[in-house]
């Protein structure tokens, strides 16, 4: 099975591209929202955590507090790479898992935003990198979370530049509002079954 992996800056639109791969019947591993459940419900990772951060990581009814955690790490550069130490072999584990019930398809997903970040690229076969202008991608997550451009901006800055993913893809999906969508992952799909079927052969 061919294991890919798409990412791309915020607001960029990987979760509205990664819908439309869904609807072809191509499961999708959303890795930043499992990080977040298995930081609760990993009793590896959550362990890691308590020993990294302390008890105030965790609510008193055992949810992950997560501003608190983001006041821990952002700004700390060592600590926030210790927690990612944790979290990406954790959530790595947790997709070699959930890869395993798609064993009989060509290929299957995996969803990230900081996948070029963390290295995670080296980790699948082919890379997706849906990109978008960034005045369009600052609007668009503006009008979806309501926050304000500083915020957004402030966020974009902690990510590669999108630039810098782009010329990294195997395949660039171009999120623009003028270029076809549907058309573009119809045949990034066509191109992946083909890699897939080769790769059995
Ligand atoms: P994040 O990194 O913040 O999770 P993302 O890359 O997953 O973002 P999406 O959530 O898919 O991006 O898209 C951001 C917003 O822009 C969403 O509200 C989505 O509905 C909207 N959007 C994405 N693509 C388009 C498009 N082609 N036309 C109109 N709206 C779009």
């Amino acid at each position: 099975m061919v294991q890919v992996g798409i990412t791309g800056g915020i607001g960029s639109g990987k979760t509205t591209v990664c819908r439309l791969f869904e609807v072809l019947g191509v499961p999708v591993y959303y890795a930043d929202d499992r990080a977040k459940e298995l930081m609760v419900t990993d009793p590896e990772l959550r362990q890691g955590i308590l020993e990294l951060l302390g008890d105030q990581a965790y609510t008193a009814d055992g949810a992950l507090d997560r501003g608190w955690i983001a006041g821990q790490v952002f700004g700390d550069e060592q600590k926030l790479e210790a927690l990612n130490a944790l979290v990406h072999p954790a959530v790595w584990r947790d997709t070699a898992r959930w890869n395993k019930q798609y064993n009989d398809r060509p290929y299957t997903l995996r969803e990230a935003a900081l996948l070029y970040e963390s290295g995670g690229h080296k980790m699948v076969d082919v890379m997706l990198v849906v990109t978008a202008p960034r005045e369009l991608r600052i609007q668009r997550v503006q009008e979806r979370d309501g926050l304000s451009k500083d915020d957004i901006r402030a966020r974009m800055d902690r990510q590669w530049p999108q630039a810098e993913k782009d010329k990294r893809a195997d395949y660039l999906i171009v999120n623009d509002g003028q270029q076809s969508l549907v058309r573009q992952v119809w045949h990034i799909h066509h191109e992946l079954l083909a890699k897939a079927t080769k790769q059995v052969s």
